[in-house]
């Protein structure tokens, strides 16, 4: 396991609580240490307090933090005095646990401290880094595991068994840990959850925890080495994800977002001879199941697996002290053997965790196979993990979700203009957006973020529309909103001087794409969770016309008419199909200020008079038309298919 550890970078460090975030995110930097907020860190202090007297002070990680992003203001200081106090009570429930930690903090608008930090508190060294390392929790998913830990650390760990984390863990540590540490002892495994190492320094505790787990790793690498897969093809009908986001979005009871991943080892995996075996032994740690749940769905019986969710459910709540209420039942794994892996999420950075938190899964699993036969924590486990009292409470204050969660939107012609200001409307409202253009610059409009995916085609190319909906499929899993706002707009010519390749141009950009595209994307939409939605962006234009921009005006028109054939066609499947006809829209690349200045002289008026050249004397801007779009996607419009609404600021000729 590879030390980043550098001298020169940890001397720039001032004080313990800047060492503490520089040695933190390098294991953040690791994902086979750290993945996705797992894992926490602390280190222990002096403060002053408002009387100008010093505190015993422990700065730990907060909930909600990621280690390797992780800033002084994910850190919590909690007075050491309470953390200590609190850990010599006979008993604390969870909640009352998380109230104490929270009133211990020096600071009311810190993040609430970390569930681990009585733990912390009570080992008597400095600095304290724990992980869910990979190899460690590898090791403990197996038959002989603890006796395998034992003969690799001897006593330079303590071992503790599975306790689920709170209050109960740290009164294991306080009774177990004076018994048993030694001068030489430099960390603590904990059974099917991770490990912890300690030390004086930032360096000693990082240090010890790249040699405890690079120990496991080497010990994994003889005995269990993994060999990548080779000469597995591909076969995927991806144009059957659709249908299969539809039933797990059905049983969710709101919209999932289905991304999937299909490369050698997650083919192999999922064609492995004993998969329907291995792939049902629970999580390789039970803080994946928050997001993963307890079991992946093999193959696409939604059904069974809905039933088999709900039994578990059944069985397990019984014996809780309090009444629960049954989680969504949907699956947020899937293993197939031709999609490989699919995550599902309510969002496109959740998909993108749960598919990370498998692929390490997956790994962990093929090793505990080759090491006697992967083991996880029982049900009962679980299930208490599953339905912990402060998870629910966290689900509770997340509030509701976002308009367009866990729905995709795409978006044609969206590097520039209002079609840019359209992908802008879906990602704040929560909706995964494919923003398509031939313009390059579509690609990183909005930069590295999981919810936008910029894909460069020619819409003209039926193979383009083919290829970039199955993009839209891989990515996402489907499709529940169509903006067509792609076209072109010649210079002004009279029908006189119009060539026939102009015409045909126009009307291949602004009409047939548009028929490909919506034919192409039909089947797509009929399997929207919500029912699909179109919003076409038509023109002023088509009706009222103006002279010299016949071809414009035409293609206009006739996708206004297919526009409305389609309404009548998809009503059946509930889609709903829309147009918006814009006009004077001047902040899109085509009106260069120069450009503006021209016209605006050609009528004799001010560039400001031009632009709200309009009954309401307003400017009509992309993110008005965006808007719009968007809100015509949305629940107001849930009744309405087929309509054409003008948005030019009032049209005397429109009125
Ligand atoms: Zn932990």
């Amino acid at each position: 396991m590879e030390n980043l550890w550098n001298d020169t970078e940890a001397g720039k460090q001032q004080g313990i609580l800047a060492e503490r975030i520089y040695s933190s995110r390098l294991l953040g930097a690791n994902p086979n240490l750290v993945l996705h907020g797992g894992g926490n860190t602390s280190v222990k202090g002096v403060s002053k307090n408002i009387f100008g007297e010093d505190e015993a002070t422990l700065f730990v990680k907060g909930s909600g933090s990621d280690l390797a992003t992780i800033e002084p203001k994910d850190f919590v200081a909690v007075r050491m005095e309470s953390m200590l106090k609190l850990s010599r009570l006979e008993k604390l429930s969870d909640l009352d646990m998380a109230r104490e930690l929270k009133l211990a903090s020096l600071d009311p608008n810190a993040p609430a401290p970390s569930v681990e930090a009585i733990l912390h508190a009570l080992i008597p060294h400095r600095f304290v880094d724990h992980t869910h390392a990979d190899a460690i929790v590898t090791l403990t998913n197996t038959p002989s595991g603890e006796a395998r830990i034992r003969e690799l650390f001897g006593d330079e760990v303590i071992v503790l068994p599975y306790v689920m984390p709170g209050f109960d863990l740290a009164k294991l540590c306080a009774e177990v840990f004076p018994a048993q540490a030694t001068p030489r002892t430099i960390g603590m495994v904990l059974m099917n959850h991770g490990i912890f190492s300690f030390g004086d320094t930032a360096k000693q505790s990082y240090e010890r925890m790249i040699a405890l787990v690079g120990r496991a790793e080497d010990y994994l690498k003889k005995n269990a080495p993994l060999i990548p897969a080779t000469g597995i093809e591909p076969v995927a009908n991806w144009f059957d994800l659709p249908e299969l986001r539809k039933k797990v979005s059905a049983a969710a009871g709101f919209p999932l977002l289905l991304r999937s991943i299909a490369n050698g080892a997650t083919l192999a995996f999922a064609r492995h001879p004993d998969i329907a075996a291995i792939s049902q032994r629970g999580p390789a740690t039970p803080d994946h199941i928050i997001r993963t749940k307890q079991l992946p769905m093999l193959g696409r019986d939604v059904e069974a697996y809905v039933q088999a969710y709900k039994k578990y459910f059944e069985k397990n709540s019984r014996s809780a002290p309090t009444p629960l209420t049954m989680l969504d039942p949907a699956p947020r794994v899937i293993i197939d053997a031709e999609f490989g892996l699919v995550s599902a999420g309510r969002s496109a950075r959740d998909t993108q965790i749960i598919e990370d938190l498998y692929l390490h899964t997956q790994d962990i699993i093929r090793r505990g196979e080759m090491l006697g036969g992967y083991r996880a924590l029982g049900e009962t486990d679980l299930f208490r993990v599953e339905y912990w009292d402060l998870e629910q409470a966290k689900l509770k204050k997340a509030g509701a979700p976002k308009a367009f969660a866990g729905e995709v939107a795409l978006v044609t012609g969206a590097a520039s203009g209002i079609g840019k200001a359209c992908a802008q409307a879906f990602l704040n409202r929560g909706a995964a957006v494919v923003g398509v253009d031939i313009n390059p610059a579509v690609a990183s409009l909005h930069g590295e973020r999981p919810d936008y995916l910029g894909i460069v085609a020619d819409l003209s190319s039926t193979d383009a529309v083919r290829g970039l909906l199955e993009q839209t499929i891989r990515h996402y899993g489907g499709l529940d909103m169509l903006v067509l706002n792609a076209g072109i707009f010649p210079g002004g010519r009279k029908i006189g001087a119009l060539a026939d390749e102009e015409w045909r141009k126009v009307m291949a950009i602004n009409l047939d794409a548009n028929l490909a595209i919506m034919r192409e994307a039909h089947p797509l939409l009929k399997a929207a969770p919500r029912y699909g939605r179109v919003v076409v962006i038509g023109s002023k234009n088509v009706p009222a016309p103006g002279p010299g921009a016949a071809a414009y005006s035409a293609s206009k028109a006739a996708l206004t008419q297919l526009a409305r054939v389609a309404a009548l066609e998809w009503g059946a499947d509930a889609i709903r199909i829309n147009l918006v006809h814009p006009n004077a829209v001047f902040d899109t690349g085509i009106w260069t200020p120069e450009v503006l200045a021209q016209r605006a002289a050609h009528y004799g008026m001010t560039v400001d008079e031009y632009k709200r050249n309009n009954v309401l004397r307003e400017e009509v801007t992309s993110k008005d038309v965006a808007e719009l779009t968007a809100e015509m996607c949305g629940a107001l419009f849930s009744k309405i298919t087929g309509a054409q609404l003008p948005i030019d600021g009032g049209n005397d000729r429109v009125i």
